[in-house]
């Protein structure tokens, strides 16, 4: 589970988080939707500290993200990161992209050698069969295509076992078909794995059709909270106001 209570961000005279609180129950999809600059990355990336903030407190599984430090690194253990550009190091395999997911878990002599146990190995090719790609171990990840190294990305995530998945626009540059997949896959771990899973998505009907919660955000705020069935033109007018519902739902 991930806990916020009472975040806020101020970039000098721009709050981006406004006093944040908000859940996410493990084995979850929430799916957080916003107008640009809404606010979507910062309060993602202030989960891990990835960015800094000024106030409020964060909770994953329970043990409070301190600023910084040996227990900061342990709890980031636990929480997986997924990008819109998948991050993965082009000349390596599939399989050691993935085992990477496990480098933290590894003693310090054991992951500067980058020196894998059968274990880690059997771990990161059974995250790779979740996304379907168990076959595709052995080649470079950049013999795959946007979609499969995508959800190469969500296998290196679920290889570090996580008890959070943070997802930042993971489906942004891929196609309808694809980004289903991807966003299929993402629930599946939220689902079978118990894993809390929080995804910033742009794309209303996506949230729709996979998010188990939805949250609406707006100028640092939480403006929307409820199941997906509740995303109606009134709360899309709250989320997206001044925005055509056709432009919001496209
Ligand atoms: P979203 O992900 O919903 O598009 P962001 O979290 O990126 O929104 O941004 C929220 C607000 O914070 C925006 O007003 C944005 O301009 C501002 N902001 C984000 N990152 C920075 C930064 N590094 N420096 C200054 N302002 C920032």
């Amino acid at each position: 589970m991930i806990e916020i209570r009472g975040l806020v961000k101020r970039y000098g005279a721009v709050t981006a988080l406004d006093g944040v609180d908000l859940r996410v129950r493990a084995g979850e999809m929430l799916v957080v939707l916003g107008p640009s600059g809404a606010g979507k990355s910062t309060l993602l990336r202030a989960i891990n500290r990835l960015v800094p903030f000024d106030a409020g407190a964060v909770s994953v599984d329970g043990t409070a993200v301190p600023a910084e430090g040996a227990a900061l690194r342990a709890v980031r253990r636990r929480i997986g990161m997924i990008f819109q550009d998948h991050n993965l190091v082009p000349r390596l395999t599939v399989l050691k992209n993935v085992l990477t997911g496990r480098l933290g878990s590894l003693p310090l002599l054991a992951s500067l050698a980058q020196v894998f146990s059968q274990r880690d190995i059997d771990i990161a090719m059974r995250c790779l069969e979740r996304v379907e790609l168990y076959g595709r171990a052995w080649d470079r990840a950049d013999r795959l295509s946007g979609g499969q190294q995508q959800r190469v990305g969500i296998a290196r995530a679920l290889a570090q076992q996580p008890a959070a998945i943070l997802a930042d626009e993971p489906v942004a540059s891929l196609d309808p078909k694809t980004a289903r997949i991807v966003l299929g896959d993402l629930r599946r771990a939220a689902h079978e794995l118990g894993i809390a899973v929080l995804c910033n998505l742009h794309q209303v009907p996506y949230a729709r059709e996979f998010a188990d919660r939805v949250v609406g955000m707006r100028a640092g705020r939480i403006v929307f909270e409820g199941p997906c069935e509740a995303l109606d033109a009134q709360a899309l007018a709250r989320i997206y106001p001044g925005l055509a519902l056709e432009a919001a739902l496209a």
